[in-house]
């Protein structure tokens, strides 16, 4: 007899559902039933993630006894499969309808082989905020380049957007919710220069405000004032825990993405792809991952991201790119002139991360 059984048997699932009721869409639980209530709406799919990221934080479970659930079910969850691998992470998974999201424990491998699927970073469902005596003895960060730690941050933002977001959500909106995201207060409240939308060719535009705050994502806001303050829905947006200034660091990077710079006035679609391509870069000359993940992050088909890929080749940002179909893999190299401007940025200060 194992004993290790008694562990490897944790489930780490949990579910809810958002049913349609009378006086507004109530959010159903079967671990908690007696919690269920009617939601506003427009709040309902924030509310759904918050509670699932509350179960994950209550059942805390040491990392070394997490198992990937998928595997506990025979890989069910997703088509093709190559094997578990990579570390256990919460993935956050969204079902057809929309209705259902399931929380679990899964490995890298099965949560990128499954459709509507987002790893939730540790950032936005990790152990609470340090306490700010902690904070003080941490040497000052300003000063270090901007680099692989933003680059993880913006990448962990998209991907837990790609699922929090509609799935047509379109490019501009997804730029602008992740600066939003990123520059968020406590509160759920973003202040967003003007010269920033300036810099983002979105100033002026109210559609994608709209189609964020039609998603119950944000509220509406005033676009008259400058900055332009945003009050932010997604409660687990909310309820990310402190390091705003690395946060406000990664939102920066997110505006000029290394080693793949476009310049300020190229399509919005293909500044998504360059910027969902630089989350994915590393220091290596080749750089690869599953076209079903770049292609969510980027909100379109696999064949409109391969057409994007295709401009990016044209703009001289990518030197190349391949697809392999048998195993899903995309697989990209940076123009030369982009290689260099990596090893530039690598050396570079940032200035104050506004
Ligand atoms: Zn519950
Ligand atoms: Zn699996
Ligand atoms: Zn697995």
């Amino acid at each position: 007899m194992r004993l290790a059984g008694a562990h490897a048997a944790v489930r780490r699932i949990w579910t809810v559902e958002l049913r349609a009721r009378a006086g507004g869409p109530s959010l159903v639980c079967p671990h908690c039933v007696a919690r269920t209530r009617p939601l506003k709406a427009a709040s309902a799919r924030s509310a759904a993630l918050a509670h699932l990221a509350c179960h994950a934080r209550t059942d805390a479970l040491p990392g070394h006894l997490r198992t990937c659930q998928c595997r506990a079910r025979g890989c069910s969850w997703h088509p093709r499969h190559r094997g578990c691998d990579g570390p256990v992470l919460l993935a956050l998974t969204r079902d057809r309808t929309g209705r259902v999201w399931r929380l679990a424990d899964t490995c890298a491998a099965c949560a990128a082989a499954t459709s509507s699927t987002a790893v939730v970073p540790d950032t936005l469902l990790g152990p609470r905020p340090p306490r700010p005596a902690a904070r003080t003895t941490r040497p000052a960060c300003s000063a270090r380049p901007l680099g692989p730690a933003e680059r993880t941050r913006v990448r962990e933002m998209l991907t837990y957007l790609a699922t929090a977001l509609p799935r047509f959500t379109s490019p501009a909106a997804r730029l602008l919710a992740l600066q939003c995201a990123l520059r968020c207060d406590t509160h759920g409240q973003a202040r967003l220069p003007a010269g920033l939308l300036h810099g983002m060719r979105l100033r002026g535009h109210r559609e994608m405000w709209e189609e964020l705050a039609q998603a119950g994502w944000l509220v509406l806001p005033d676009l008259r004032p400058t900055p332009v303050t945003v009050q932010l829905l997604d409660a687990t947006v909310l309820g990310q825990p402190a390091g705003r200034r690395a946060r406000h660091r990664a939102a920066h990077w997110a505006l000029r993405p290394a080693p793949l710079l476009l310049p300020p006035a190229a399509p919005l679609a293909l500044r998504l792809t360059a910027l969902v391509l630089a989350a994915h870069s590393s220091a290596h000359t080749e750089h690869g991952t599953d076209m079903d993940v770049l292609a969510r992050l980027c909100g379109h088909s696999p064949q409109q991201t391969g057409e994007l890929f295709d401009r990016l080749v044209a703009t001289l940002t990518l030197k190349a790119w391949s697809h392999n179909r048998e195993t899903d893999e995309v697989v990209w190299q940076l123009a030369p002139a982009m290689e260099a401007t990596q090893s530039l940025t690598a050396l570079q200060t940032p200035g104050t991360a506004v």
